[in-house]
């Protein structure tokens, strides 16, 4: 049987690699990484013994049923709901906004429908069909909320003004008439037992698939491969030739604490004048565990250049122009397959990565079962 190469050992390659070797295939796995999961990697921190997201938060979480137990196949599940906390102006409030976030701002006990209706006089509701962020926020949550929580936030972690990001961005955070405080609405969330790592590791603990750490894949080394996945960044796989597709990066600076620093696993920090984003503690990740110290990461974003780690894709115009143009090229190769948040330039939760994955698995051996190529 010949060989498939898949570029990437984060969720995506491993799942393709998985299901792929268990169709028979045998598959070599490259990963430029000293380590397998890609950003989702964790690791035990030497100092404190905390298990780490080294590439920052990743909090579990899924409406996809197949996905949930595909998942739950390689580690145990333990329970975790994300509760986010915000500081702005000197105050702590609940985030996403829900009914406790609106009524301590204001200082108020509203009911939901009293709360729902103050925050329908509070909208701007001139503006009918919100394209920008800006006007998202605005329309729905009126001006002093959105420089509370979003302005400052927001131009912090993408560096330009919120009047000129999609309105989609925060289309990603709901606004709860509730005292709802799960950052997310889906019907499955939890933290794997023993970390990201250890999960990709199970999903390509297979005697089809070999993995070659430290390895960049790149074009030159298709020695005859039957197929490739490859889930690295696709401006890179053609060397460039439409410039670069810009994303943010992510600094994560360390502290080791003694007891517990900050009493929850994120915590925002909306104010402009705060440099960081947000506040990660690390131990409150794994609440199932006990640690007596305990590790921190202030998180800093920033334009990110050749050498960094590539995080959110900006996808404006002119990003979105340039990967029309990859895209083009992208169609045009006949035996690679292009994967993941890197290879597609999408921002991807991890259960739509690992969704994708499947699907994509499926339709390469439903092709091959046809006679087809993919
Ligand atoms: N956001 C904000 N204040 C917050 C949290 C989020 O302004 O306290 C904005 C920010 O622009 C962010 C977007 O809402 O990019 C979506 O939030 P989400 O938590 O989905 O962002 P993620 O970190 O997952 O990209």
């Amino acid at each position: 049987m010949k060989k498939i190469a898949v570029a990437g050992a984060g969720f995506s390659g491993a799942v393709i690699a998985r299901e792929l070797a268990q169709a028979g295939y045998r598959i070599e796995v490259f990963d430029a990484r000293p380590h397998v999961a890609g950003n989702c990697h964790t690791a035990r921190d030497a100092g404190t013994g905390v298990m780490t997201h080294v590439y920052g938060p990743h909090i579990f979480h899924t409406s996809n049923e197949k996905v949930w137990n595909y998942v739950r196949q390689f580690d145990e599940f333990m329970p975790f709901t994300n509760r986010v906390k915000a500081v702005t102006n000197g105050h702590v409030f609940s985030m996403p906004i829900n009914l406790l976030t609106i009524n301590q701002f204001f200082g108020k006990t509203f009911s939901p429908k009293e709360a729902e209706s103050f925050l329908a006089s509070l909208g701007d509701q001139s503006i009918t069909d919100p394209q920008t962020f800006e006007e998202q926020a605005l329309r729905f949550v009126g001006r002093e909320l959105y420089e509370a929580f979003f302005h400052g936030y927001t131009k912090k972690q993408w560096g330009i003004h919120p009047s000129e990001l999609p309105a989609s961005i925060l289309r990603r955070l709901p606004v709860r008439f509730n005292y709802d405080d799960n950052y997310y609405a889906s019907t499955f969330q939890g933290m794997p037992k023993n970390g990201y790592t250890e999960i990709v590791a199970r999903i390509l603990d297979h005697p089809h698939i070999k993995v070659h750490l430290n390895t960049k894949f790149e074009r030159s080394m298709d020695d005859g491969y039957d197929h490739i996945f490859y889930s690295g960044p696709v401006d890179a796989w053609f060397k460039h030739s439409e410039g670069r597709l810009g994303y943010r990066t992510l600094d994560f600076v360390p502290e080791r604490h003694r007891g517990d620093y900050q009493g929850n696993p994120v915590i925002n920090y909306c104010d402009e004048a705060v440099p960081w984003t947000r506040i990660s503690e690390h131990k409150h990740f794994s609440p199932w565990e006990s640690h007596d110290n305990t590790l921190i990461f202030k998180e800093y974003s920033r334009y990110c250049e050749e050498s960094d780690t590539p995080y959110y894709p900006i996808r404006l115009a002119k990003e979105k122009s340039q990967l029309r143009r990859y895209v083009e090229l992208a169609s045009e190769e006949r035996k690679v397959t292009f994967v993941g948040r890197l290879g597609t330039y999408r921002y991807l939760d991890m259960h739509v990565t690992i969704a994708e994955a499947l699907d994509v698995a499926e339709r390469f051996l439903a092709c091959r079962a046809s006679g087809q190529k993919m």
